[in-house]
């Protein structure tokens, strides 16, 4: 078995190398400081302690306790609320958690944006309304029936008159703002009054720009209507792979409590919750200047695709006000192919991206699997020190393998050369000792 253990530490030590060399441009990653590692390192990850702090099923919390009071009062004030729940495990169990406080169990009715759009699968239906089964989780877990927003495409975001017919229309007992394609903020002011006439609380999964929002770019869901948010710890917030819910609602606390614990998990994974409170303190420090370079960066680089022959969508909106960017790269379906078969080439230049499904693709008769579209994220490239020159580097790369179809081999040496000097998390304390790599197992 020790040779099993040996091939395990290689292969991990094999990716390590990939991502040091790699431009990492997953819009739903991030990297944690080595602060934020070593709290998820920590004994609290052979714990357990079951329910709300200072109601605890197990002995042994006094400290966790403290920690988890720590982390729920940095979550709110990073967002501005009065309740914070930092137990659910990931961004679709806080999703969960407001299905299940704010609809009705089996039948109950959602407004939420189709995944061709930018949904997510935590939002979508068991099936889809040709009956093809797609085990959505608000449908499959909470058995609810889905009516989609709509959509305009033209500018990448819901389309608030048609979708105030769609909501007087079907009266949802929830609207759920956010998704997964998210340039722009959505209308949340202008449907929460919609959805106050039909009764329907307002959901926002900010599982993509909880960082955003934090740090006071993007839009503020809890003061534009929102009841409750849900996120995810580790997109444009960068801690571990966890979730959280918030709210501004007291009436609503007591529901959301217990629409967590006990209802979604037992245990909620003590040494995560250390580590979001080590990263919610690096933001509330550092989230200003590290967000306002992320949306620059992003602009930026759309802006450098573009030029280069990208079809970067919303160029008429500046391409995007968050951390992300999609191209719709059909023009080069005839010398390359699509989305699958560009992020291979990419891939194996160790560009990391990832294929996404365009409006259009369904009416195309196009598959996720090559789909017409990609999805660019500028969240740990920023976070690891780049800037808007290095921007334009990243495009000339996508040019040079793309436009000009160079071998992706050579590119990759020139692509590990660039990475050498970008090494390092910034915005967070940095250790005082020794100058810290990142990823470092061993
Ligand atoms: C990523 C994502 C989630 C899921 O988050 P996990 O933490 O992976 O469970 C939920 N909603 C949206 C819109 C997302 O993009």
């Amino acid at each position: 078995m020790s040779n099993i253990i040996a091939e395990i530490r290689s292969i991990l030590q094999e990716h390590t190398n990939m991502i040091k060399n790699a431009i990492p441009l997953i819009a739903s990653e991030n990297i944690t400081s080595p602060a934020v590692a070593e709290a998820c390192n920590s004994d609290f990850s052979h714990r357990y302690a079951e329910g709300w702090v200072g109601q605890r099923v197990y002995a042994g919390c006094k400290y966790i306790d403290q920690i988890e009071q720590m982390c729920m009062d940095l979550t709110k004030e990073y967002f501005n609320c009065v309740h914070a729940d930092v137990r659910p495990v990931s961004g679709v169990m806080a999703n969960l958690v407001l299905y299940n406080a704010l609809t009705s169990e089996n039948n109950g009715r959602m407004c939420a944006m189709p995944i061709p759009k930018g949904g997510h699968i935590s939002h979508a239906p068991k099936q889809t309304s040709s009956g093809k089964p797609i085990y959505g989780t608000a449908g499959t877990v909470r058995g609810l029936n889905i009516k989609y927003l709509a959509f305009d495409e033209e500018n990448m975001n819901i389309d608030a008159d048609n979708s105030a017919d769609i909501i007087r229309e079907f009266k949802p007992e929830m609207i759920l703002f956010g998704a997964s394609v998210f340039l722009f903020p959505h209308p949340v002011k202008e449907l929460s009054d919609v959805a106050k006439e039909v009764g329907a609380y307002v959901g926002y999964d900010a599982a993509h720009v909880a960082g955003l929002i934090g740090s006071g770019y993007f839009q503020d869901p809890l003061r534009e209507g929102a009841d409750a948010v849900a996120f995810s710890t580790h997109k444009t917030l960068p801690g571990p792979q966890h979730g959280a819910v918030i709210s501004n609602r007291e009436d609503l606390i007591d529901t959301l409590k217990v629409s967590a614990f006990p209802a979604l998990f037992s245990n909620h994974h003590l040494h995560n919750v250390a580590g979001f409170a080590v990263a919610l303190a690096e933001m509330l420090e550092f989230g200003k200047d590290y967000h306002k370079r992320i949306i620059e960066n992003a602009q930026a680089l759309g802006q450098a695709l573009y030029e280069r022959g990208f079809n970067v969508l919303c160029e008429h909106l500046g391409f995007t006000k968050s951390h992300q960017l999609v191209i719709d790269i059909s023009n080069f379906e005839k010398s390359i192919g699509l989305g699958g078969d560009i992020e291979k080439i990419l891939e194996e230049a160790n560009i990391i991206i990832n294929r996404n499904l365009l409006p259009q693709d369904i009416r195309k008769g196009r598959h996720y699997m090559n789909p017409g579209g990609l999805r660019i994220g500028t969240s740990e490239i920023t976070r690891l020190g780049m800037g808007k020159s290095e921007m334009i580097k990243i495009a000339e790369f996508f040019e040079k393998l793309i436009v000009d179809k160079k071998d992706p081999k050579k590119i990759k040496q020139e692509v590990s050369d660039f990475k050498k000097e970008y090494q390092t998390v910034k915005y967070c304390f940095q250790p005082s000792n020794k100058a810290y790599e990142y990823l470092k197992f061993y």
